[in-house]
């Protein structure tokens, strides 16, 4: 704990001067919080039951200006199954004593995943895409995508994918329904129940976009539908 608290403190002091915050008080505060969510986090991962191990730290591809991304990264995109090229760059990657590879994606928020899902209806891919950009990158099999909310506000809850041939074949569905949208250069505003509500380009599509979006010809949404409804 006493190199993580050296280390915060090099962070704090680099932010600090890049940054100048106006309060003091609300910066020291902040720091406190980020303090003590890293210490829960370590403790947690040092008293890990399943004995999972670091192996890769930012493991990245198509991003070669990154400074600090890990060395076996990919300079290039990697393709996934079915034509996707991804650019981006994994948080952690960690081996268990079985030899087993997990993908983990840190969130500092509120758990928003459901408890269950494969991509969630195409709204939370990084699992599913990361696991397969991941094999891609270290030609290794990947065995599962991880979610970790590694904070108070998300109550260090974790969501886990299998890579399994459900989760392979929800990939290749879900590209093959975004290549289908991109070939015809149909993208509607077809928003979700409530989804509307706290998006940001809100004053850009105006208050009644879900309601008017709700009239249009179902049928040439049928697409979007069955991405909507994948687990
Ligand atoms: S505000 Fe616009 S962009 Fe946002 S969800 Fe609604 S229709 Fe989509």
């Amino acid at each position: 704990s006493d190199l993580l608290d050296e280390k915060l403190k090099e962070v704090a002091e680099r932010q600090h001067e890049e940054l100048a915050p106006a309060i003091e008080r609300v910066w020291l505060d902040g720091i406190e919080s980020i303090r003590a969510d890293l210490r829960e986090w370590m403790r947690r991962a040092a008293d890990d039951p399943e004995h999972w191990r670091p192996e890769w730290f930012e493991l990245a591809f198509g991003l070669s200006d990154r400074a600090h991304r890990d060395p076996h990264s990919s300079a290039d995109p990697v393709a996934i199954e079915g034509g996707l090229s991804l650019r981006g760059s994994i948080d952690l990657l960690e081996r268990d004593p079985a030899g087993r590879i997990r993908v983990t994606d840190h969130k500092t928020g509120k758990v928003r995943a459901e408890k269950n899902f494969v991509i969630g209806g195409g709204k939370t891919l990084q699992p599913v895409l990361y696991a397969l950009a991941a094999e891609s990158v270290l030609k290794e099999k990947i065995y599962a995508g991880r979610l970790y909310y590694c904070t108070a506000a998300g109550g260090y809850e974790e969501r886990v994918v299998e890579i399994n041939d459900e989760a392979r074949a929800a990939s290749r569905k879900f590209v093959a329904i975004i290549k289908e949208a991109l070939t015809a250069g149909f993208f509607p505003a077809a928003p979700d129940d409530r989804e509307c509500d706290w998006c940001d380009y809100k004053r850009v599509c105006g208050p009644y976009e879900e309601r008017r979006s709700k009239i249009k010809p179902a049928a040439r949404l049928k697409s979007l539908k069955t991405l909507r409804e994948m687990p």
